[in-house]
């Protein structure tokens, strides 16, 4: 048995007075797995991300990521662990209108003290497989929204994270522009790289994922083969 990507193991987290965002959560996800968390606004998505990238702890349950106990980080141990070991996708790409395309794509590299020219070097191999590299000198602002997500996909990708977390990655894209995304993300997965995504999207879930877990009111309801997800079933 190799060690499983992520293990949650009886995760509860609650914000002051509030219901609980989870309860008691477990999930194992393989190396190498492509899954979705599927669920409605405030069912503890962002939480269960946030707590996967160390930027935040549960209440009580424990939290690994690539074997390491994410939940027992320091600041400092939890922000190596975000430029190291996870790669995160934002909804509305978080990119840096100041700096060029390959300039935000060099940047964690950059953090984590790779040399400028090996970072370049990395920078421009990954907007090349990612078909964006006729944009590398131009600002982010100047590109469609589906192009700045690839981008954002390429600065996630530059330190070879084991994780890749996306939160609703196509949830400020046209339908085309979102399957773009979709299939970039299927890709990356039929390439090894083992892929969380945060979704209210069905049809997103269905289309890059293999596996979807389904979250309501902080608890896991469902967990299945993403291909047996009926559209009807949407909610
Ligand atoms: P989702 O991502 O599925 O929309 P969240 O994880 O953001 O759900 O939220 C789950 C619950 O936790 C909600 O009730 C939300 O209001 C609450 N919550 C999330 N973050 C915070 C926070 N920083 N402070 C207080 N309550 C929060």
């Amino acid at each position: 048995m190799t060690t499983p990507m992520i293990e949650l193991r009886e995760v509860s987290r609650r914000y002051d007075d509030g219901p609980p965002a989870l309860r008691h959560v477990s999930l194992t996800v393989r190396s190498g797995e492509a899954v979705a968390v599927l669920g409605p606004s405030g069912s503890g998505k962002s939480t269960l991300l946030n707590l996967l990238a160390g930027l935040d702890r549960p209440d009580t349950g424990t939290v690994t990521v690539a074997g390491v106990r994410v939940d027992e980080l320091g600041e400092t141990g939890a922000a190596l662990h975000r430029r190291n070991r996870v790669g995160m996708v934002f909804q509305f790409f978080n990119l840096l209108d100041d700096l060029t395309v390959a300039d935000n794509v060099v940047l964690p590299a950059r953090l984590a003290g790779m040399g400028r020219a090996e970072a370049d070097r990395r920078a421009a191999e990954l907007l090349e497989s990612l078909g964006i590299d006729r944009h590398a000198r131009v600002h982010p602002g100047r590109l469609s929204g589906g192009e700045r997500q690839r981008v954002a996909v390429a600065r996630a990708l530059m330190n070879r994270p084991a994780l890749l977390l996306a939160d609703e990655p196509t949830g400020a894209l046209d339908t085309a522009a979102g399957q773009d995304v979709s299939g970039l993300l299927a890709d990356l997965n039929a390439e090894g790289q083992t892929v969380v995504v945060v979704t209210h999207d069905l049809a997103l879930a269905r289309s890059c994922t293999s596996r979807t877990v389904r979250i309501a009111d902080g608890r896991i309801t469902e967990d299945v083969p993403s291909r047996n997800l009926a559209p009807e079933t949407a909610r």
